[in-house]
């Protein structure tokens, strides 16, 4: 053992000797394929920086609700379309939903994308301080503004590469509406858009720069219980009236008694979406609508107990429980280890953009606002992240990629542009995804995505390794929807909301 230290220092002089030398003797930057040096160039340029950079503000400023992003999803389809892309719009029973498609044959890389916005979130871009757009309008409180536009920049590089080098394949955008409320890919899968794609590159807005595999978040059921009652007089003749906003409330109250009685990772959510009209007025119709969170294994024992506490309501109310629609149903996250491994590369690669002086001090007074750590933006990329398993993991958030993840090999690059502290579905993370960060942010994860993409395309020993692992691993996952088969898609659930802030937001930042 004593001799380990010098043992080290030859390891260490031979391992440095392998290092490929520039001719001035600093370490050589690795070579990079001259496709993956085509999208990376054409993404570097000023102007695709503005161009993506601006699509993104635009977006972050129609803050559109899920399967309201009328404009949100023009802009991105007609980007892509003006690009040479064949787009096909209006898929899958949603008039948000788009797939942009380039090449042809195999293999085939879908990239995802989102562009929908929170409720109640509006806030002014890059003020460090709570200050709405509008009162109580929507905003992009959780980067989706950001997302599509990265994938649409990221898709039309990999065609500008495509043509300059003859490459052969296709590269698909997935225009996904609705990922807040996890309607759309569950709906995608079914219509068949995703038949024949090899692998899928999805990304995220985040803190870091960073990918991850394995099992993650929660599935989910998005259901909306509706009872039926009696009207009558609240005070001249109760006794006449049964009441639908009573069975809302016991049905309630049984769902957070259930709470004490599930499993670790369990979620339960609801908010009254009618609850009657005046109090003097027996309410002879009442709705609620649940999020009901679990793993893939959990979930459907949790939801059957959730419906229970309905009927328990219908019943102790003398109401009738009219209706359980389920307006979507969706899988945990299963990424794929070997595309986050391949991503990772490309993360490296790319590297944290440089954040100025202006877009530190302005993340140093967020976090000050938040009470956090006054850490400024980060200047590494980060590892990849290994899934939590066992005791550690606790559930979470949920998202609809879950099913994508379930059909084709796929994992997420997270690329940054929020400020570290900020949080998420709070006007923070509103006021961060807005600017020049965002611009960077959004840069730098769609040169991971087209490197990526162009590794998928030109590299078929890497594809294989991801087709090897999602083959290997459906045989224990075979995709089964959650989703019921007479299910479809909410289109009007955020009409209303969208049409009292539609013009207010349009207005107030002068929106043509
Ligand atoms: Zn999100």
């Amino acid at each position: 053992m004593k001799n380990k230290p010098a043992a080290l220092g030859i390891v260490i002089l031979l391992v440095l000797s392998l290092v490929p030398r520039s001719a001035n003797g600093a370490p050589a930057k690795p070579r990079i394929a001259k496709e993956k040096q085509t999208v990376l160039d054409w993404l570097a340029k000023p102007e695709t920086v503005e161009t993506f950079g601006k699509i993104s503000d635009e977006i972050w400023g129609y803050a559109e609700l899920g399967l309201q992003e009328f404009r949100s999803s023009k802009l991105l389809a007609d980007t892509l379309e003006a690009a040479g892309f064949k787009v096909e719009r209006g898929l899958a029973g949603m008039p948000t939903c788009f797939v942009a498609t380039y090449g042809s044959g195999k293999p085939v890389i879908g990239l995802l994308g989102e562009f929908d916005a929170l409720p109640m979130l509006s806030q002014k871009g890059r003020a460090a301080k709570k200050d709405p757009v509008v009162e109580g309008a929507p905003g992009h409180g959780c980067g989706h503004n950001a997302m599509c536009t990265a994938a649409a920049a990221a898709a039309i590089a990999v065609k500008e590469a495509m043509v300059a080098h003859g490459l052969k394949g296709t590269v698909k955008v997935f225009g996904s509406p609705a990922e807040e409320i996890v309607v759309s890919r569950p709906y995608m899968i079914r219509a068949g858009l995703f038949e024949g794609v090899d692998a899928v590159v999805d990304n995220h807005a985040s803190q870091d720069f960073s990918t991850g595999y394995g099992v993650d978040g929660n599935a989910l059921f998005s259901t909306v219980f509706t009872f039926k009652g009696k009207t009558s007089h609240a005070a001249g003749a109760p006794w006449v009236g049964r009441s639908a906003l009573d069975a809302v409330e016991i049905m309630d109250v049984a769902a957070n008694f259930l709470r004490e009685h599930l499993n670790l990772a369990s979620r339960l959510h609801y908010v009254i979406l009618e609850g009657g009209e005046a109090p003097n007025v027996v309410p002879d119709r009442a709705s609620v609508w649940y999020y009901v969170r679990n793993t893939d294994e959990g979930l459907e024992d949790m939801y059957q107990r959730v419906v229970n506490c309905a009927k328990a309501g219908a019943l102790a109310s003398g109401t009738e429980l009219a209706s359980v629609r389920v307006l979507s149903a969706i899988h945990q996250r299963h990424a794929n280890k070997a595309a986050a491994e391949l991503f990772q590369k490309n993360i490296e690669l790319v590297g944290m953009p440089a954040w100025s002086e202006e877009e530190q001090a302005f993340a140093k007074a967020l976090q000050k606002e938040l009470g956090a750590k006054e850490e400024g933006l980060p200047a590494k990329v980060s590892p990849i992240e290994p899934p939590r398993t066992g005791r550690d993991f606790v559930g979470g958030g949920s998202s609809d990629v879950g099913d994508v993840t379930l059909i084709a090999p796929t994992a997420t690059i997270q690329f940054p542009g929020w400020v570290p502290g900020a949080i998420g579905h709070h006007w923070s993370t509103v006021a961060a995804g807005y600017g020049s960060t965002a611009w960077k942010g959004l840069n730098a994860g769609a040169k991971a995505i087209a490197a990526s993409a162009i590794d998928l395309l030109t590299k078929p020993e890497e594809l294989a390794k991801l087709r090897k692992e999602f083959e290997e691993y459906s045989k224990t996952h075979p995709y089964k929807p959650f989703l019921p088969a007479d299910a479809t898609p909410p289109n009007d659930l955020n009409k209303e909301l969208m049409d009292k802030y539609r013009g207010l937001l349009e207005k107030a930042l002068e929106i043509k």
